[in-house]
């Protein structure tokens, strides 16, 4: 009865069907807000009002099907499943909408959403969903447009690095920060080249992609190679048009572009999740490294001493001007000769995550200790630097 005083209330307001039947939304099963408006004004004996004619929605109402032609619109051009459709409404009509609020109205704003989003499934024969959809349509109702948030994809592999002097990822001009400039050749970049633009341009034109970012389990200097099982890393494909392309076509797609440089394999789709885990992830590594000397001085001892040993590195001089100076403590897990020359040596050492190599061999003027020149008691310096192996998150193993 308190329902019905309520709705007789509401009668001289002037509101559409759908606006009425809105107002009493959270009581009814299953019906539509425009056929529940039209038997409560029945009910009451009331005139029907048009939706252009309605003190609430200003004709908003009669315009769902139009929403439903952009949104399709403005999705056509996008491989997708699943959408969610949100709406913007003129403050005034939320303001009228406020005014005359029950405990059991819903907003016009859900309302829309809903209704849009019915037509959109049934036309495009895709589905809504609330929690991740593979796109977001926002309609703007005052202009008309649609805006719309594509999710991006995001795709799991390694890579290897086969040739020295190329960067991991884009490295842009230091003087002009991407514009072009003389210092750069008009490039905007510091290397003509890097591991991510080497493995997203035939990403980005599979997937139609309007951009991207690359996620690295870290990195290896400029001039180390990559080799082995390959270093894991994520590829963040923005707006992307496709979603469902084959990732093994994709895989020699990039391989056959990247020929001789860059490497990928263990393709795989992710998610967004998984960027902070690899970027956290300390992975142990096993290097190949090729030294220097002028005598092999007791490089033997040096090596075994070294074995199991933590040693205590200060920032190096080589890399002081963008991180904090601080000694950090890193384990040496493993370190073995592979090779022993006259004047070179080759070997093979398992570290902690994070663990400099260059100045582990060098000492670093004292800043890394024990080294293995300290050791050794000779003057050694790496010649080149190789990343062999990257073991997993959760590996414990720590023997070469
Ligand atoms: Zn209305
Ligand atoms: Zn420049």
């Amino acid at each position: 009865m308190q329902r019905i005083e309520e709705a007789k209330k509401l009668a001289k307001y002037k509101l559409c069907d759908a606006c009425l039947g809105r107002q009493f939304a959270k009581i009814g099963y299953g019906k539509r807000n425009e056929e529940r408006g039209k038997e409560i004004r029945e009910m009451l004996g009331l005139a029907e009002i048009l939706p252009n004619d309605c003190w609430l929605c200003g004709g908003l109402m009669a315009e769902i099907e139009k929403f439903a032609d952009l949104v399709i619109d403005a999705l056509k051009d996008y491989e997708f499943e699943t959408f969610l459709i949100g709406c913007k409404v003129d403050e005034e009509i939320l303001g009228r909408e406020k005014e005359i609020a029950l405990p059991y109205s819903e907003s016009i704003k859900r309302e829309i959403n809903r209704e849009v989003g019915k037509i959109v499934g049934k036309k495009m024969d895709k589905r809504v969903d609330f929690i991740s959809p593979d796109i977001v349509a926002v309609i703007n109702t005052l202009y008309d447009v649609v805006e719309i948030d594509v999710r991006p994809i995001f795709i799991y592999g390694r890579y290897e690095k086969l040739k020295r002097g190329i960067p991991q990822t884009k490295w842009f001009c230091r003087k002009c920060h991407g514009v072009g400039c003389d210092y750069c050749n008009g490039k905007g970049k510091m290397y003509d080249e890097s591991v991510e633009e080497l493995i997203a341009e035939e990403a980005l034109k599979a997937f139609e992609a309007k951009d991207e970012s690359f996620h690295g389990a870290g990195r290896e200097d400029i001039d180390a190679l990559m080799l082995g099982n390959g270093r894991p890393f994520i590829l963040e494909l923005k707006e992307p048009k496709k979603r469902n392309i084959n990732l093994e076509e994709l895989r020699e797609k990039i391989n056959k572009y990247a020929e001789g440089k860059v490497k990928v394999k263990c393709l795989r789709y992710a998610q967004r999740s998984e960027i902070e885990k690899i970027k956290s992830a300390s992975y142990p590594k096993i290097y190949r490294v090729k030294i220097k000397f002028e005598k092999k001085g007791k490089i033997n001892e040096a090596v075994n001493a070294l074995r199991g040993r933590i040693i205590k590195q200060r920032t190096p001089k080589r890399v002081a001007h963008r991180r904090v100076d601080r000694i950090r403590e890193r384990k040496i897990f493993d370190i073995t000769i592979e090779e022993i020359g006259m004047k070179h040596a080759i070997l093979k050492i398992k570290a902690e995550s994070g663990t400099y190599i260059k100045e582990l061999i060098s000492g670093d003027e004292g800043r890394t200790t024990p080294s293995l020149s300290e050791l050794a008691g000779v003057k050694m310096e790496v010649e080149e630097l190789d990343v062999i192996y990257i073991g997993d998150e959760d590996e414990k193993v720590e023997r070469i």
